[in-house]
């Protein structure tokens, strides 16, 4: 069966920089099992799998537009150490939710830490990266009703609802 909308997808995948780093990989754990065509990957890989069997393996170069987006410099701002959310100690690089205007959670990452001031960066940690993935496809199925209905797959023994 080849990859297409509405079909549950299992890869083994490797993501790096453009220095070849690794960013994340699942090799030597669980395969990853998402829905194919309910923008659950990112659609630059996302396109490239369609039409791809189990069996088969693709590398892909994944532009930051058709990745986790280009960044924007409007999205870093800096905050008084004191509202920062109670008992963190900020660090470079550490991840938090901070509210936003409307009181909506937004993820931030600390870019900077200053005297008596935070920089926090809005956009995604991949943002403005090229993505180079290497994907091995390992199982392609039809999704269930319910799986359809929840936009995502569902594996046996993890309901993660
Ligand atoms: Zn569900």
């Amino acid at each position: 069966m080849e990859i297409a909308n509405d079909r549950v997808v299992g890869i083994e995948y490797t993501l790096k920089d453009d220095e070849g780093k690794v960013i994340d990989t699942n090799v030597g754990s669980e395969d990853l099992v998402y829905l194919h065509g309910h923008h659950n990957l990112v659609p630059g890989l996302e396109n490239e799998l369609v039409g791809k069997k189990a069996g088969d393996s693709i590398t892909v170069v994944v532009k930051p537009e058709d990745g986790y987006g280009t960044r924007d410099e409007s999205r870093t701002f800096e905050v008084p150490k004191s509202s920062l959310p109670q008992g963190v100690n900020p660090e470079k690089g550490m991840q938090l939710t901070m509210r936003g205007p409307t009181g909506q959670a937004m993820p931030v990452t600390i870019a900077k830490v200053k005297l008596s001031t935070v920089v926090m960066d809005g956009n995604h940690p991949l943002a403005g990266q090229n993505l180079h993935f290497a994907v091995a496809i390992r199982s392609v199925r039809k999704a269930t009703r319910d799986e359809l209905e929840h936009g995502h797959a569902h594996s046996p023994g993890h309901h993660h609802h």
